[in-house]
């Protein structure tokens, strides 16, 4: 379990600065950190904690610290109180900046108890702001602005499908979901990049569909069915991108030993005690590799490429799209094209379709082919 720092500053400027108009942005619960025994509370100004079950409020002090911990039967003790889970966090000044584990928070904070002396911290924030922060390291805010526009509208599209009314909180904030870290790296290209999409979400057959995104995908997107048995879904089932053949991530090579191989394969069930050869058996309408077979001293293995990617690590094992395998030394090297699961927009696509002058809708059009630009408030 770590032990996180969390900080609440007050400030003078409006941090909400991003004018809502007269559109209005739904709010969603991000689980900062899912994993915490306990945290180390400092305060610079008054903060008032709400025990939202018995409706009782509590006042910490400026400029002092307290520990927060959880505690069974969903309490948490604050400052020696125990009270029930979940508690939230407000500076009754407003405008409070939270910071956890070195990144700044704009949203109000509310701490569950999962009942196993384990905290779960959620922000409960606007959609806007959420996907402001998500842009800025999903996209480097450098990006040209007609791809930080096309990555603004598939986030936010793909954050209203994560909405989960009847759980403690609505998405994660790691990579497994849309990477988010707060506020701190947004620039003025990002607002803009959401200030003129505001609102703005795809469709198919007028409903909101994961708008899935990736890396970079080597030059064919996935089929979201094939991928992970995903549904079957015309904006989802792939197409050729002739735009990101210049990415450092367009192709990418491994190589693993015989022996890693090996306790790999055992491990997924086989009795082999060495491997003779390893071959691509099964490939995808987009090239990407679905099976791999092992020729052993026992049976032939086979093996699903998006576990073997799995088990070796989704950073150095780049994607499912393997090209060639070849034998070298003890082992085998194994070459490859794109990064990431391929479902969905091309990020390193989409900047260079945008370097070329094409618009956010029609980087869109490419990668959700069928899919309509439509709005937020248009939906029921
Ligand atoms: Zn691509």
């Amino acid at each position: 379990m770590i032990k996180f720092l969390l900080f609440i500053l007050l400030t003078s400027t409006s941090l909400f600065s991003a004018d809502a108009g007269k559109y209005l942005s739904p709010f969603i619960r991000v689980a900062i950190i899912t994993e915490a025994k306990s945290l180390s509370l400092k305060t610079s100004g008054n903060i008032h904690v709400y025990d939202l079950k018995s409706n009782q409020k509590y006042m910490l002090l400026a400029n002092s610290q307290y520990e927060i911990s959880a505690r069974e039967e969903k309490n948490i003790r604050v400052a020696g109180q125990n009270l029930y889970s979940p508690i939230k966090l407000i500076s009754p000044d407003g405008e409070e900046r939270i910071i956890i584990g070195g990144h700044t928070y704009r949203g109000e904070i509310i701490l569950h108890s999962s009942g196993e002396e384990n905290l779960i911290i959620v922000e409960n924030i606007p959609l806007e702001d959420y996907i402001s922060g998500v842009l800025s390291f999903e996209m480097s805010p450098t990006w040209p602005i007609e791809a930080l526009k096309a990555q603004a509208v598939a986030s936010r599209t793909f954050a209203l499908e994560n909405l989960q009314p009847n759980k403690l909180f609505d998405i994660t904030a790691g990579v497994e979901r849309q990477v988010y870290k707060g506020q701190q790296k947004v620039n003025s290209k990002i607002t803009e990049a959401i200030n003129s999409t505001k609102g703005e979400i795809l469709t198919y057959k007028g409903k909101p569909f994961k708008t899935y995104f990736h890396s970079c995908c080597g030059g064919h997107t996935a089929n979201n069915r094939i991928a992970w048995q995903g549904t079957d879904l015309e904006p989802l089932k792939g197409v050729k991108d002739p735009y990101c053949q210049n990415s450092k991530h367009y192709s990418w090579n491994l190589y693993i030993s015989t022996k890693d191989l090996l306790t790999f394969i055992q491990k997924q069930g086989s009795t082999a005690l060495r491997i003779r050869g390893m071959h691509i058996l099964k490939k995808s309408h987009s090239g990407r590799i679905i099976e791999i077979k092992f020729s052993t001293d026992k049976e032939s293995f086979t093996v699903k490429a998006y576990d073997i990617r799995k088990y070796f690590g989704e950073a150095d094992f780049k994607s499912t799209f393997i090209t060639k395998i070849s034998k070298q030394n003890h082992g085998y090297k194994i070459y490859g094209r794109g990064w990431g699961h391929g479902v969905g927009m091309c990020q390193e696509g989409a900047k260079s379709m945008a370097h070329r002058g094409m618009s956010y809708k029609k980087i869109l059009r490419h990668y959700y082919p069928h899919s309509k630009l439509s709005n937020m408030a248009e939906l029921k």
